[in-house]
């Protein structure tokens, strides 16, 4: 039997509920705090990734999916053969800022507040919260510079969680201060990393000299305990830097978001500046973050926009899902789509009779169903009893002659005979339309 690939999860029926629970709630934070919804494609050109991420990254060195189809259909000829890379998306911060560029967002007005759910694709050894496809919640705040956006946007990360009822997160944050910051410390760590040259996995010797920044999250414990005793950047920062973190600390402080700094914490992109920060929950075991983001006031001239801060988050789902079921909040009640009426007939001959009962309850908005495999009567009641149903309308040939049908309450067991033409004013009295 075919399965699905490796790292990849079917969601069935049961638990889309749960799935959709926190979908709607992602949507109304986000519109509370004035995000709009952006879909982008699920592929875009590989060089979006590795201009924004970074050539010298796991995602964009291990990570990808990458594929050139094999021919391009083009009213070019001269094209078809230019085979361009594409990678289907293993983030989605390069593709809202590629898409905020390409529409002229950016003219229409410069600060947008978008935000996105959808899949996403890396090539990672799977394990508990670690999927090849998951799919997350992030918010893109483009053309923003001040340091009331990255508290803004904590905020609407925190509330949205406590809102799905997620108790206990944690934040952590840092900065990783601005380019100018960078070009002293990157030579603090070179020569710290150098001296622990032979402990460091091949990998990371070559990023010595590559992009000695990304040693600092590899996922190698050896490598991680080396970078955990390096000089963190904090001490090199710039005052425009330091100022910047010590207004968005100030901002958390005074909303009453609490935090934890973390001169170590790093994220594992290139286009990060300045704050960055991840939140994490202890129920989730090894892979803890629920989520992380940070300053990106490069990347929007990087792709050929005039230059603009900017500052976002992504959520994993499937991290908050497994979270919220391991917390088992006893406030959280999530409410399973289910049919209320069930048609059962008497008699297979009155199928038909059924099936017009049925397409009228569900013009006149009633979750409504029916049997069609020709079922008996006790059979037909103990489908609609499994499918929780609240009523079961049956039809028999002796109640048609008065044009009448029985209908059973299912919760007190309760039976009566109503007329068919008044079965839709008795449905509106108890709140069913
Ligand atoms: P990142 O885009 O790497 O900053 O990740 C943001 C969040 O997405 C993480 O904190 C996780 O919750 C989630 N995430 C990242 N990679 C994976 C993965 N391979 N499987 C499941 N969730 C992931």
């Amino acid at each position: 039997m075919i399965k699905a690939p490796t790292g990849t999860n079917d969601i069935l029926p049961d638990r889309i509920p749960l799935w959709r629970y926190v979908e709607e709630h992602a949507r109304k934070q986000c519109a509370l705090y004035g995000y709009r919804e952006i879909r982008t494609p699920i592929f875009e050109s590989t060089q979006l990734f590795v201009r924004s991420i970074g050539e010298v990254t796991d995602i964009v060195e291990k990570e990808m999916y990458t594929f050139q189809p094999k021919v391009e259909r083009s009213d070019n000829p001269a094209k078809e053969n230019s085979r361009e890379s594409f990678t289907l998306r293993p983030e989605l911060t390069a593709p809202v800022v590629r898409a905020y560029l390409e529409h002229h967002l950016d003219r229409e007005q410069k600060s947008q507040k978008l935000f996105y759910l959808g899949p996403l694709f890396r090539h990672e050894r799977p394990q508990k919260g670690r999927f090849r496809q998951f799919h997350q919640l992030g918010v893109e705040a483009l053309g923003f510079s001040n340091p009331l956006v990255d508290v803004e946007i904590i905020n609407l990360a925190q509330s949205f969680l406590k809102t799905i009822g997620l108790d206990g997160c944690v934040l952590k944050i840092n900065s990783i201060g601005c380019p100018e910051c960078r070009t002293g410390y990157r030579n603090v760590l070179r020569k710290y990393f150098a001296g622990h040259k032979d402990q460091l996995c091949a990998n990371c010797r070559e990023r010595l000299d590559r992009n000695v920044f990304r040693i600092l999250d590899c996922k190698n414990k050896q490598c991680y305990e080396i970078a955990a005793r390096a000089e963190p950047i904090n001490n090199s920062l710039c005052a425009g830097c330091r100022t910047h973190f010590d207004a968005v600390l100030a901002g958390l402080e005074k909303n009453g978001l609490s935090y934890q700094l973390d001169h170590h914490l790093v994220r594992g992109f290139d286009y990060y500046t300045r704050t960055i920060f991840e939140i994490t929950h202890s129920a989730l075991g090894a892979q803890d973050a629920v989520g992380g983001g940070g300053r990106y006031d490069n990347l929007i001239a990087e792709l050929g926009g005039s230059p603009a801060g900017a500052t976002g988050w992504a959520l994993g789902l499937e991290r908050i899902i497994l979270a919220l079921e391991a917390v088992k909040n006893s406030n959280l009640i999530i409410q399973p789509d289910k049919l209320k009426v069930f048609v059962a007939s008497v008699t297979q001959e009155l199928g038909s009779e059924s099936f017009a009962l049925v397409s009228e309850l569900r013009k006149k908005n009633i979750a409504a169903d029916m049997d069609y495999e020709g079922r008996s009567l006790k059979a037909q009641m103990r489908l609609a009893n499994k499918q929780e149903v609240s009523y079961v309308i049956i039809l028999g040939p002796e109640e048609l002659t008065k044009n009448a049908v029985k209908l059973k309450n299912m919760q007190s067991g309760q039976e009566s005979e109503v007329q068919r033409d008044d079965l839709f004013d008795l449905f509106l009295k108890k709140n069913m339309i």
